[in-house]
């Protein structure tokens, strides 16, 4: 298994206890692409910031490619998500005095991959991705749509395990974001990569192989 949780739980503690995720136990499986879905509230963010280890849980497992991340010590989880990880937001997050190919080369720099084979690498993603001619450009440059496109060859570089995407397609409109989705998921699919995406928007979620339903800090259902 790619990314597997065991009876998750995670409070938060400020005027009021809140139990964001209150015993959440799923698993997902290399290559496959997953929507996680539910009410604004029902603690979707919380379990993407667990899944991505920016966030330890107060009881039960996070386990990233078999390994307990929650039993990790801060260096290794950092490692773990530089390396294995990846992350697609709504608003892009691109670094604007960066080209698009420096941006895509950030994760390798990262890793410590360099020279031809980060050329190389670079390269070929931003050809699948339709980008070759914009390279040089800058963010303020490009459109919505060519802006997500980069942000996923950012994703991917690196050659990840996991792609945590959280709302990949809320800022974009219905066309360009279908035509994201489908380069996304085709893609992450190519790479072998898992695809874990937060969505409001069902017609995205449709195109998972699979739906998690979330409320109230629980997993709901399961759609295939
Ligand atoms: P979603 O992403 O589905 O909108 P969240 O994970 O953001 O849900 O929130 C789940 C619950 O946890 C909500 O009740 C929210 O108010 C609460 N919550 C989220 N973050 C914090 C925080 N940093 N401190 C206190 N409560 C929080």
């Amino acid at each position: 298994m790619v990314l597997e949780l065991c009876d998750v739980v995670r409070t938060y503690r400020s005027h009021e206890s809140v139990r964001a995720v209150d015993g959440v136990s799923f698993a997902l499986s290399r290559g496959e692409w997953v929507a996680l879905v539910g009410p604004s509230g029902c603690g979707k963010s919380t379990l993407l910031q667990l899944a991505g280890l920016l966030d330890r849980p107060d009881s039960g497992k996070v386990l990233l490619e078999g390994l307990d991340t929650a039993a990790a010590d801060e260096a290794t989880r950092t490692r773990l998500r530089r390396s294995r990880l990846a992350t697609v937001f709504q608003f892009f997050h691109l670094l604007q005095t960066l080209s698009v190919r420096e941006n895509v080369a950030l994760p390798l720099h990262l890793n410590g991959i360099s020279g031809r084979e980060a050329r190389e690498r670079v390269d070929r993603l931003l050809a699948r991705l339709g980008l070759e001619q914009r390279g040089e450009h800058h963010p303020h440059q490009l459109s919505g749509g060519q802006m997500q496109r980069v942000a996923i060859a950012r994703a991917l570089v690196h050659r990840p395990a996991l792609i945590l995407a959280d709302e990949p397609t809320g800022n974009l409109d219905s066309h360009t974001g279908d035509e994201v989705l489908d380069l996304l998921g085709r893609i992450t699919r190519e790479e072998g990569a898992t695809l874990l995406m937060v969505t409001h928007d069902p017609e995205a979620a449709r195109r998972a192989d699979r739906i998690l339903v979330m409320r109230d800090g629980r997993l709901a259902g399961t759609t295939a």
